[in-house]
């Protein structure tokens, strides 16, 4: 028999969290702020932990490495995609991924390119997205005297906005937004730039300014926002090597054939309903394995669907 599994998601408490995931997920004995659920996640000690069917108290991280063939990801040796679930109340870094060429040469590890769906926003809520730097030695000079107010590109964001951040793109997410991240599973990061933020004994976090510097793309390419908040039926949002994005909105029911022969990985956005027959709600995720050939769904709910066509990495 081949399961739907669901999953119970790995928290991250992040002092730049709130408290919307942890009574999201239940998890109240919890008192720290929660900055992310690692909802879909095969990595090393963060694994998300499938909850039902035969592989129920496994992590994804084991059950992946001893049954590949039910996920059928065979070129890759970890679990390729990872899904978390942001809860920013304070303002992120900025940041950098290496794409997987310079991740390989640099870390020996994957890189990583992802997607955010703004699940709520502030009325002054923004994302940075890329800077203005023309030229490598400008982008090194704006950094050393520290110009962030003129280098960082920020753009105003609000609910239902979606945004694809491809590998060498300058990023952060700034304060009082909540969005679902879909990534590569890497956690390659380089910190840019902290706001000079020190933490209660004085120190500040560590920042990469020299590999960020041989990442980031320079210029910056032009970033396109678009809003789906009354979208229908199935959207495409993304298709990229790494992973193809979709947003599912049902209004009753919707049967669903597996076309692609793709293993697909859910994230419930809002309301309720069943996926043959499993309940599910706001918060929910779960992955159809590649073998079952169709689905119904039933309900009066808004899902992102992610999964790679076969012939993407
Ligand atoms: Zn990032």
């Amino acid at each position: 028999m081949t399961d739907i599994l669901f999953f119970e998601p790995h928290l991250d408490e992040r002092i730049w969290g709130g408290d919307h995931l942890r009574h999201l997920y239940n998890a109240l004995s919890s008192t720290q702020p929660i900055g992310e659920a690692w909802l879909i996640s095969g990595m090393k000690n963060a694994s998300s932990t499938i909850k039902n069917g035969k592989y129920a108290g496994k992590t994804l991280r084991d059950c992946f490495r001893e049954n590949p063939d039910y996920f059928g990801f065979s070129e890759s040796p970890e679990f390729p995609l990872l899904v978390k679930w942001i809860d920013a109340q304070a303002k992120l870094s900025v940041q950098v991924h290496p794409d997987d060429a310079k991740a390989k040469k640099m870390e020996n590890s994957r890189g990583k390119t992802e997607c955010w769906y703004v699940t709520e926003a502030g009325p002054n809520s923004y994302l940075i997205l890329g800077h203005t730097a023309n030229t490598k030695s400008e982008l090194a000079e704006m950094i050393q005297i520290g110009d962030y107010e003129n280098l960082l590109r920020k753009v105003k964001i609000q609910k239902g906005d979606f945004v694809y951040i491809p590998a060498g793109l300058l990023h952060a997410i700034g304060d009082h937004v909540r969005l679902v991240e879909i990534q590569q599973a890497s956690d390659v990061t380089y910190r840019v730039y902290d706001y000079d933020r020190e933490d209660t004994f004085g120190r500040k976090r560590p920042l990469h300014l020299q590999q960020a510097l041989a990442v980031t793309t320079v210029p910056s390419p032009s970033i396109s926002i678009i809003n789906y908040s009354n979208s229908q039926g199935i959207v495409r949002l993304v298709t990229s090597p790494f992973f193809t994005v979709e947003k599912w909105t049902i209004s009753s029911s919707l049967l669903w054939t597996n076309k692609e022969k793709s293993t697909s990985l859910f994230v419930v956005l809002e309301g309720e309903g069943t996926v043959q027959q499993l309940p599910f709600k706001k918060g929910d995720a779960f992955i159809i394995p590649w073998k079952v050939d169709a689905v119904q769904m039933k309900g009066k709910a808004s899902l992102l669907h992610a999964f790679k066509l076969r012939n993407e990495r």
